[in-house]
């Protein structure tokens, strides 16, 4: 399957006869790349609190009908050294965008995680250069910010008050600063073109993305984008198959968001090219607040529970749990 341009990528997304080819030779390049080992990071939700308005986020500050709560630093070490002691080698702290998690607060947060020998992830939105600079200081490894979409127009309807810009700039940073990078975007977006989904998989390739995580637009009833239609499963299932072939040794997701719009959509997407899972480890009473979009998959278990239920579904289909790091290990010639 020959793909080396925007053309190319733009053709394959519009063809869903070939769909079945395209998986399946984006699983072998990613057996080829990153074999058959898949990365676990155990997600804390730990507050869901957000000061932006996206239009398809639960979170946004808009929405009156949620329950808001913060898990505050004590109880956050709680929750990483269970995930640790259940196995887990990466802690991936999200939240919305909480401005009562100051520098120093989260600098405390990556020392005492990082004392449990565990790599760590941050995904706690848009930040100034020295706030970054400051986490990295404090221990941080990785750093997730999706692009969302690289369509500057969308970009700007999507998130008032924002800028592509912007998101652009924090992703360089963090790569300056020394990170293992992660990006994605959301599919499915109100008016969202085809080319668009082109570019956004060529800007990963162009940043050099150490993780890329894509998943389809879910709409949450009490946004603006209530009525919109959901993403397609397999759009998004063919971005990122797309992203593996061209990004071949990178790591990438399969997402709690295929997860939730279809059923077994996570083992779909480890056998379409995907090597990493992110199970929830937050405790149940928490993560049925953290509603980004509705119908989130898994909402009424528990960390043990969850980890159990992924690791037999990988084993049913001939995978392995990894017990190292998940390091980004670039072994791809371009
Ligand atoms: N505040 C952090 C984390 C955001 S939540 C940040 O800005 O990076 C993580 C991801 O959830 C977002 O990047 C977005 O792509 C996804 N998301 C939010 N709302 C969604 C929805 N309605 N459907 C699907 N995914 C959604």
């Amino acid at each position: 399957m020959q793909i080396s341009s925007k053309k190319d990528i733009i053709e394959i997304l519009k063809d869903d006869s070939i769909n079945e080819e395209l998986f399946s030779y984006a699983d072998s390049v990613r057996k080829k790349y990153v074999g058959d080992e898949i990365h676990l990071r155990g997600l804390i939700e730990f507050s869901n609190y957000c000061k932006n308005t996206c239009k398809y986020c639960g979170l946004r500050c808009e929405n009156k009908n949620i329950e808001r709560y913060r898990i505050l630093e004590d109880e956050i070490l709680e929750h990483a050294k269970n995930a640790a002691n259940l196995g887990f080698k990466t802690i991936v702290l999200q939240s919305g965008e909480d401005n009562y998690y100051t520098v120093n607060r989260i600098c405390n947060i990556i020392s005492v995680i990082k004392k449990l020998n565990v790599a760590l992830t941050l995904s706690i939105g848009e930040k100034t250069f020295e706030e970054y600079k400051a986490y990295k200081d404090a221990g941080a490894d990785r750093y997730l910010i999706r692009i969302e979409t690289t369509d500057e127009n969308l970009y700007s309807k999507m998130h008032p008050g924002m800028s592509l810009e912007n998101r652009k700039r924090c992703l360089r940073d963090l790569k300056t600063l020394g990170y293992e990078v992660g990006s994605g975007c959301l599919v499915g977006l109100p008016n969202q073109s085809i080319e668009s989904l082109a570019d956004d998989i060529l800007f990963f390739k162009e940043i050099g993305a150490d993780m890329i995580g894509v998943g389809p637009f879910i709409p949450h009833p009490d946004t603006p984008l209530k009525d919109a239609s959901k993403g397609s499963f397999f759009l998004a299932l063919k971005v990122m198959a797309i992203t593996r072939i061209l990004l071949k040794d990178i790591n990438i997701p399969a997402t709690t968001a295929m997860e939730s719009i279809q059923k077994d959509g996570r083992i779909i997407a480890l056998q379409s090219g995907a090597n990493v899972v992110m199970p929830n480890v937050t405790t149940t009473e928490y993560r049925q607040k953290y509603e980004i979009y509705k119908g989130k998959a898994c909402i009424n278990e528990n960390p043990t529970k969850c980890l159990g239920c992924i690791t037999n579904k990988i084993k049913l289909i001939g995978r392995s749990v990894s017990k190292d790091f998940g390091s980004h290990k670039k072994v791809a010639k371009e």
